[in-house]
């Protein structure tokens, strides 16, 4: 059955409160009853530094302890409460920078990309961490405005993790060629808000992007987590 964006983002409100009932969620840092990640820690993780590419933003420093096991929680325990507090902590941050006009003017009815997983990585984890925090942002803002393209980036071939290589060069030769677009028609003319969990050098973000230009994305910008 298709359900309104509107109606849908209730019934999972609801079924988000239900599972939090009967399985109370711990703070991954702490472990105080309450959230996944609790306002206590969460304040105390330092500020990423800007990424040197200026369409890239992220929120937190990824040097932080707390942030890698919050990080590390999601992507491999697959904890998604998680993920909705990045996406709440991209949204707030998205709507501070929509004040800076040079970088959001006209920047209308944007579609949220997160980066994907190939079609290997993704069998064995059975979760996109990138997806889940893509997915709760489009809920996050509810008039409707910032659609998730969830299917419009596919990663046609397999990489060695980028966190394996420590080398720049060798990160953006090995994600070079990785990724395609689903539909042409999809991101032309559009705005793109690309959604990934961490970002190091950006080589993988870049090469995104430049897929998305390709298939004749207008503005792109890129949000991470961590950096
Ligand atoms: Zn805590």
């Amino acid at each position: 059955m298709n359900y309104p964006h509107s109606t849908y983002a209730t019934l999972k409100t609801l079924f988000d409160t239900v599972l939090d009932h009967l399985f109370p969620t711990k703070c991954v840092s702490c472990a105080v009853e309450g959230k996944a990640l609790c306002d206590n820690c969460i304040q105390k993780i330092q500020r990423a530094e800007p990424p040197r590419d200026s369409f890239i933003f992220s929120i937190f420093d990824y040097r932080n302890q707390t942030m890698k096991q919050a990080i590390w929680a999601l992507k491999f325990r697959g904890n998604r409460s998680l993920a909705r507090i990045f996406a709440q902590a991209i949204h707030d941050r998205l709507l501070e920078e929509t004040s800076d006009k040079m970088v959001f003017e006209n920047f209308r009815h944007p579609l949220i990309v997160p980066i994907p997983l190939s079609k290997k990585r993704m069998k064995e984890r059975g979760f996109n961490q990138s997806e889940a925090i893509a997915r709760d942002l489009s809920f996050i803002n509810t008039g409707g405005e910032w659609e998730l393209g969830a299917n419009v980036l596919l990663k046609i071939r397999d990489t060695a993790p980028q966190s394996s290589l420590k080398d720049k060069q060798k990160r953006a030769r090995n994600i070079q060629g990785c990724f395609a677009i689903t539909s042409n028609g999809t991101v032309c003319d559009r705005n793109i808000i690309l959604i990934d969990d961490v970002t190091t050098t950006g080589a993988t973000l870049r090469e995104a992007k430049k897929v998305l230009q390709d298939g004749g994305a207008r503005k792109i910008i890129a949000f991470t987590v961590a950096h």
